[in-house]
């Protein structure tokens, strides 16, 4: 019984969006709610105080409202102060959301049971405007609609009606304001996340390769820019595999396409288990051309990550009986180095480690050559001894 209750209440949405999608925007939205919040309790105390301190209201008590929205803004200083980036708590902030709706609903009751028709209907239209004024989505707006319904309360109401007198007043104004800022809260919450799903999504699927699901040429051409610049800056050595399936024509000739396309994705996988273990960005940049791209000052280091790569995909032991260099499928490996402080751009680049592509092609297939930007030299990387090339004739 406990467990249902607790799996209900863990299953339960606020916003009919999934976890992923809410822990994915959360960021954003905690600070968006963490500023709404601060600001429109921020102004509800400001008009408590104002209020307390009228002529002629002699009785200054604390109404529950009052209280509440220093509670909140004082949680929200605390937890901002504290946590510093992450500022709060989404669910601490509904939970305040919340608060402020309970509130309302009091205050409005306590309206209706003092008898006052005329404040209650007022209640709710002043309800629906703001819903409608929240709809616009402009927080600017909703904080004059307060300023304007704060100055209407105080000339008009409170003149006309006698009984207002034993109504807690100030009550009913930070019920306004919380009401507003939770409804706005509420409301801008749901239109940020689908914003940020829909954006977040699209992005993703902008980015990625459909076969592989690595990153495509888009991701790559936006990731370069900030290798070339931390190559540049921090003097730190940026290394580029270009890798091209050997003989692939002949693949898709004997075996067809789709099996061609399950060796793209296979070696799609290799990629993702490379891009994990050695921290590096792997993208699918052409056909059967993909690329690696990563920061290291270690050559040797740099040659290791390529002998691996290679190795990886030997491994896979994927038939081929057309390809001339091995009954396996293979690949040819262009490494560049591009030496701290080297002034070349992104284009350049792609193109150097797209010229050590071309001499592992020529110079056979199935190995790697690395380019390096020190002296521009040209150099075969030999597998080590120990690597077992099964499939080599
Ligand atoms: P090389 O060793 O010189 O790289 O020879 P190659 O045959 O691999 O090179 P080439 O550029 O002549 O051919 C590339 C082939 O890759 C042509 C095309 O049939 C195949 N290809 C490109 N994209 C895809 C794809 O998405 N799926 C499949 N199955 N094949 C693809
Ligand atoms: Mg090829
Ligand atoms: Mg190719």
């Amino acid at each position: 019984m406990q467990n249902r209750f607790l799996n209900r209440a863990k299953n339960w949405r606020w916003y009919t969006f999934s976890q992923e999608d809410v822990a994915e925007c959360l960021p954003d939205l905690v600070r968006h709610n963490a500023e709404s919040l601060c600001l429109a309790n921020a102004m509800a105390v400001l008009a408590v105080i104002v209020l307390c301190l009228y002529p002629g209201n002699d009785t200054i008590n604390y109404p529950p409202s009052f209280l509440i929205a220093v509670i909140e803004v004082a949680i929200c200083r605390f937890v901002t102060v504290l946590r510093r980036k992450s500022l709060l708590n989404a669910r601490l902030v509904n939970m305040m959301a919340a608060l402020s709706f309970v509130l309302a609903l009091v205050n409005g009751y306590y309206v209706l049971a003092a008898g006052h028709i005329w404040l209650a209907v007022n209640w709710f239209l002043i309800f629906f405007v703001a819903f409608q004024i929240i709809f616009i989505y402009n927080f600017i707006v909703v904080v004059l609609v307060d300023v304007i319904l704060a100055v209407f309360f105080w000339f008009f109401v409170r003149g006309y009606t006698n009984a207002v007198e034993y109504l807690p007043f100030e009550i009913s104004y930070v019920g306004y304001v919380c009401v507003i800022a939770a409804a706005f809260t509420w409301v801008s919450n749901r239109r940020l996340i689908s914003e940020m799903v829909v954006r977040n999504r699209y992005h993703r699927e902008s980015v990625r390769d459909q076969l592989t699901g690595l990153g495509n040429r888009r991701n790559f051409e936006q990731s370069v820019g900030f290798y070339t610049s931390v190559c540049r800056r921090i003097h730190q050595t940026v290394c580029v595999i270009m890798l091209d399936v050997d003989f692939f024509k002949r693949y898709n000739d004997t075996y067809l396409h789709v099996k061609g396309d399950e060796v793209l994705k296979a070696i799609g996988r290799v990629l993702e288990e490379l891009s994990e273990s050695e921290h590096v960005f792997a993208a699918r940049v052409g056909g059967e051309e993909f690329i690696v791209l990563w920061t290291e000052n270690r050559i040797a280091e740099a040659k290791r990550v390529a002998r691996k790569l290679r190795q990886n995909v030997i491994d896979l032991k994927i038939p081929h009986e057309t390809s001339p260099v091995a009954p396996y499928v293979t690949v040819s490996i262009g490494l560049y180095v591009m030496r701290g402080g080297s002034q070349d751009t992104s284009e350049a680049l792609y193109e150097n480690a797209d010229m050590a592509l071309y001499r592992a092609k020529e110079q056979g297939r199935d190995r790697i050559v690395l380019h390096d930007s020190a002296d521009g030299s040209f150099r075969e990387v030999l597998p080590l001894p120990f690597e077992l090339n099964v499939g080599r004739r």
